[in-house]
């Protein structure tokens, strides 16, 4: 596998509530590399749209994307999330906002304007990233490319339960459903479409536990570059 640089790239794509960011963390964490959390920064662009009440159409796309700053800060394994300078971290969570970060992820000045922002952060280091179009558009030339998938149920389970430790309290079922309707409009989009990349691993973490994930990353990663880990 071709990389374009010196420094490795770790690309993790796969569909909601699957465990990508908790597998992103884990592996910045180990390796005291760059976190990306670009699913972030569709959030924070969504908020835009849903704290003005504003329509997702491509008029009010047009009208607003220039006024749209996303940046992200990753410290100590932490991430926060700023939109035009004022920290959403936590309100980016909601489910209002998980549906928000779809919507508005659908046009393509969005994701131009995201994609940029994403290439130029990682730029010159090691980094992993993870998202839905990340081994496949962002970084095709990623030192490694993993597809995470869990069956509709567990994804269901961690994600009530991260909602619940924000406050919202959902049913299982309702979870469930949201998840299956943002994974379909994500997969069925015309603009880089959820999709799993020809040379992507598929790991399934149905029956991982984190701390084994992060593991099998490294050791994958290992096959391709030398690191101290
Ligand atoms: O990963 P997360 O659940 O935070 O992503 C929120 C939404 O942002 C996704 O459902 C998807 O519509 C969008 N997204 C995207 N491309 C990415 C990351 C996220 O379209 N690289």
């Amino acid at each position: 596998m071709e990389n374009t640089n010196k420094n490795y790239t770790i690309a993790i794509d796969g569909g909601a509530a699957t465990g990508k960011s908790v597998l992103a963390r884990g592996i910045a964490k180990k390796l005291n590399i760059l976190y990306l959390d670009t699913g972030a920064m569709y959030r924070a662009a969504g908020l835009y749209f849903l704290d003005r009440g504003l329509e997702f159409n491509e008029k009010n796309i047009n009208k607003h994307i220039d006024n749209i700053d996303v940046k992200l800060e990753y410290e100590n394994g932490i991430t926060k999330v700023y939109l035009n300078n004022v920290e959403v971290t936590d309100r980016i969570r909601t489910s209002k906002a998980s549906m928000g970060a779809s919507d508005v992820s659908k046009f393509l000045p969005v994701r131009e304007k995201l994609l940029y922002l994403q290439r130029e952060m990682a730029k010159g280091q090691n980094v992993v990233l993870e998202g839905r179009d990340v081994t496949t558009v962002v970084f095709p030339n990623a030192t490694l490319k993993i597809f995470l998938t869990a069956t509709p149920d567990i994804r269901a389970i961690r994600r009530q339960r991260d909602l619940a430790k924000r406050g919202e309290i959902k049913d299982a079922e309702i979870v469930k459903e949201e998840l299956l309707r943002r994974d379909l409009q994500d997969t069925t989009r015309k603009e880089s479409p959820l999709k799993k990349a020809e040379d992507a691993i598929e790991i399934d973490t149905t029956l991982l536990t984190n701390d084994d994930t992060v593991d099998m990353v490294i050791d994958l990663l290992k096959e391709r570059v030398e690191i101290n880990a």
